[in-house]
């Protein structure tokens, strides 16, 4: 029941998002918190025409949604913003668009209602533990592999029925139904997610396990701490970290390199890329992992580690400025080019 109808003002019942809550999560327990449907909470926020769930909300952050959803809660349209993807592509990625591919953001796929990608990734032991289950922002984050509590790698498939987790749309289907399960369960078998099987991946040492780890789950994206020196911009860094992996997965010869670090890293034997070219938020969880882990080793112990990989990989220096290069730090530009200044890697 609503005390002034969703025409007017505010509604009886608005929980507070919980820690790193992403907007369409907080949607789903408001509506339901309220006991109206999610699908009827969007239809009036969004008119007739309802255009949420066919659309990634979370990406767009359409200011009419955030304003309506303010006036109905009463909740600041700052303190819901902070709850999109837009605010984290804001910080972190100067060539965001609002209606294209941001970078480090997993695309949705949206066709209809229907995920065709597999962009939400999720932690099973965190939906387990959840006292009411919900869907971080930062399991968008293509970056984000690895969940920063339980330390396994995050999943972004459901292991019963192998499609994408639709957490809005438990009640679907059903008309008259108010009552949904939890967020925790796949809507398209019913398998409780909580219960997927959940894999570690550790790195050799504890140097990259820590630096990777640092990286990952950084929340401010003001700072970064990388190699034992501090980055006041985490933006500058994430730019070199994309750069590298661009190479690293280059279908040309230059992506050599990653052989080149690969055999430093795993001496024994290492996995390959399923593909080449690949743009890295396509990929899956494991080579996301990998491939972002792989970038951060390579830029610890500046420059030797990079040298010598570049030499042994014989990866075309220019290649490493051929884009974006206006915007990496100068330590990354100077070393490219040679420039061989002191301490080159300090932004500060
Ligand atoms: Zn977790
Ligand atoms: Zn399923």
């Amino acid at each position: 029941m609503l005390a002034h109808g969703l025409g007017g003002d505010v509604l009886p019942v608005h929980p507070r998002s919980r820690p790193d809550e992403l907007l369409s999560s907080w949607l789903v327990r408001l509506a339901r918190a309220n006991r109206i449907k999610v699908h009827a909470l969007c239809a009036r926020l969004g008119g007739n025409m309802a255009p949420v769930w066919n659309r990634d909300i979370d990406r767009m952050a359409p200011s009419w949604l955030i304003e309506r959803l303010s006036t109905l809660t009463g909740r600041s349209s700052e303190e819901i913003y902070q709850t999109t993807l837009a605010d984290l592509a804001d910080k972190i990625d100067t060539d965001h668009h609002p209606n294209g591919n941001s970078t480090w953001i997993l695309p949705l796929g949206i066709w209809h209602r229907q995920r065709l990608k597999f962009g939400l990734q999720f932690c099973p032991i965190c939906l387990r533990t959840d006292e009411d289950p919900y869907i971080r922002r930062s399991w968008r984050l293509a970056f984000y592999t690895e969940c920063e509590h339980h330390h396994t790698l995050l999943l972004d498939r459901c292991p019963s029925c192998g499609k994408a987790h639709a957490y809005f749309r438990g009640e679907l289907g059903d008309r008259d139904a108010v009552r949904a399960p939890s967020m925790a369960i796949c809507s398209h078998c019913g398998f409780d997610l909580g219960f997927a099987p959940a894999d570690r991946f550790e790195w050799p040492d504890w140097q990259t396990t820590v630096a990777v780890r640092t990286l990952q789950f950084m929340n401010d994206f003001g700072w970064s701490i990388l190699g034992g020196k501090t980055y006041e911009k985490s933006a500058d860094i994430l730019l070199v970290l994309r750069r590298v992996i661009t190479i690293l997965s280059s279908p040309t010869k230059d992506g050599q390199l990653y052989d080149a670090v690969a055999d430093q890293i795993w001496p024994q034997g290492y996995d390959l890329l399923g593909s080449r070219g690949e743009p890295y938020e396509r990929r899956g969880v494991a080579e996301r992992n990998r491939l972002f882990g792989m970038a951060i080793w390579l830029l610890q112990e500046w420059p030797q580690r990079f040298e010598t990989c570049v030499q042994i990989a014989d990866v075309r220096r220019s290649y490493f400025l051929s884009q974006a290069s206006s915007r990496l730090p100068t330590w990354f530009v100077s070393q490219i080019r040679g420039d061989h200044r002191p301490a080159a890697m300090s932004s500060q």
